[in-house]
């Protein structure tokens, strides 16, 4: 490591909390698809902050939004009106098919605000009996960090030593509809919320048509369907929402990450009136949540997403990335599972001796690319959907020498 590297190293472990592990490399700057460390070399991001940075490294126009913002008003809280919220209330609303939208800041926020929409609208609307109220999540789901988001959680490293936990939460297991037909039949569910995709357990890819009849079965047991969109949403699996695919609308959607480009944290939950006019003031807020920087950084992030056709590069290019990737399956290689949609792609990696998809990361990392494995043998390819088909071709390259060194 040079000497920035270790101060930098050696600053987090005197000072930070060890609640990541990282790669070892420093980023210091980006640019669309790539970053550069602290040394000046360069890499293309295949993680981009877990799908935050859909937009590519400090896109320009988000950029100055953000400038232009900062130096006008960044907040104002919620106790005054400020002059851009409607205007990006109007914006995603339309753009995205729904009635009304509550911003707040964080991905695991917006869940939060799902469920407590749920469990008032199970109160008022379904008349489940007070302070019985269910909520329905897939096993393997990944949603947060928050005591409530970790009480869904089947993965004993979120849960332990952080009990106890929120209540009257059920398990179903995921891409399976008979156990959730009969979850859903206690009349105390007021929701099941699910990812379109699940991408922390791995970039696990449903059966076609999967949220369509989950959304049949929640209609069937008069529960709402919760799509958490944090992740799979706003083009990254190749359509603006990954429900799109099922030709459904969810009636809650919960959006993070990439409704900023990676700038500020901005999350959303969108519903209809019926769902979201429930809430009365004081019922629920946010200091920061639809902040007028938020709000303008959110609005140029989805113009940048509509405008530059991001959608339609995602699913073009992750159909090469994986046409690719499925060349390299032969005999032999360690890479034995591909699986994916538009830009979000997942690949198992068989273990060699010690050798584990960390490694594999490591030897990436060394030629040039930056992924992060995740569950052992997983590694997910997610860049930044500015990524141009030249760019993709030199990446597929890294891979297989990847794979060789491995
Ligand atoms: N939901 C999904 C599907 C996610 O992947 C994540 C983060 O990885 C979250 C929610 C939580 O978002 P945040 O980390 O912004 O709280």
């Amino acid at each position: 490591a040079s000497e920035r590297e270790s101060r930098c190293f050696e600053l987090e472990k005197k000072y930070g909390a060890f609640n990541y592990h990282p790669m070892p490399v420093v980023l210091q700057r980006g640019k669309a698809a790539k970053v550069w460390d602290v040394n000046n070399v360069e890499y293309y991001d295949f993680l981009s902050a877990y799908s935050a940075v859909n937009q590519g490294h400090c896109h320009p126009r988000i950029v100055q939004a953000l400038v232009q913002q900062a130096s006008t008003l960044s907040l104002t809280s919620r106790a005054f009106h400020n002059d851009v919220l409607g205007e990006f209330e109007q914006k995603i609303c339309t753009l995205l098919g729904y009635d009304r939208v509550l911003p707040m800041n964080t991905g695991v926020e917006g869940g939060e605000t799902a469920v407590k929409l749920a469990r008032r609208w199970g109160y008022d609307v379904k008349k489940i009996p007070e302070n019985q109220a269910r909520v329905v999540f897939a096993r393997g789901n990944f949603w947060g960090r928050t005591i409530a988001a970790i009480s869904s959680s089947t993965d004993p490293t979120s849960r332990r030593g952080f009990g106890p936990f929120v209540p009257n939460y059920d398990l179903v297991p995921y891409d399976e509809l008979e156990s959730l037909d009969r979850a859903l039949s206690n009349p105390n569910v007021c929701a099941f919320m699910v990812e379109p995709i699940q991408g922390e357990a791995g970039v696990l890819v449903p059966q076609d048509g999967y949220l369509r009849k989950a959304q049949e079965l929640c209609r069937k047991h008069n529960v709402l369907l919760i799509a958490d969109e944090v992740q799979t949403g706003l083009a990254r699996t190749g359509k603006m929402l990954c429900a799109d695919y099922d030709e459904i609308r969810p009636d809650i959607i919960v959006l993070g990450k990439a409704l900023s480009g990676g700038l500020y944290p901005v999350s959303a939950v969108l519903s209809s009136n019926e769902v979201i006019t429930l809430l009365r003031p004081g019922e629920h807020g946010s200091t920061y949540g639809g902040n007028p920087l938020g709000c303008k950084v959110a609005m140029a992030a989805l113009d940048v997403l509509v405008d530059e056709g991001l959608a339609e590069n995602a699913r073009l290019l992750g159909e090469k990335l994986r046409a690719g990737l499925k060349e390299m399956m032969n005999p032999g290689s360690a890479l034995v599972n591909v699986r994916g949609r538009g830009l979000l792609t997942g690949i198992t990696i068989e273990p060699r001796g010690e050798n584990t998809a960390w490694d594999f990361c490591m030897e990436l990392k060394d030629l040039g690319l930056l992924a992060k494995p995740t569950h052992g043998d997983k590694v997910r390819f997610a860049p930044p959907l500015v990524i141009t088909s030249a760019q993709m071709d030199e990446c597929l390259g890294i891979i297989e020498k990847g794979l060789k060194a491995y």
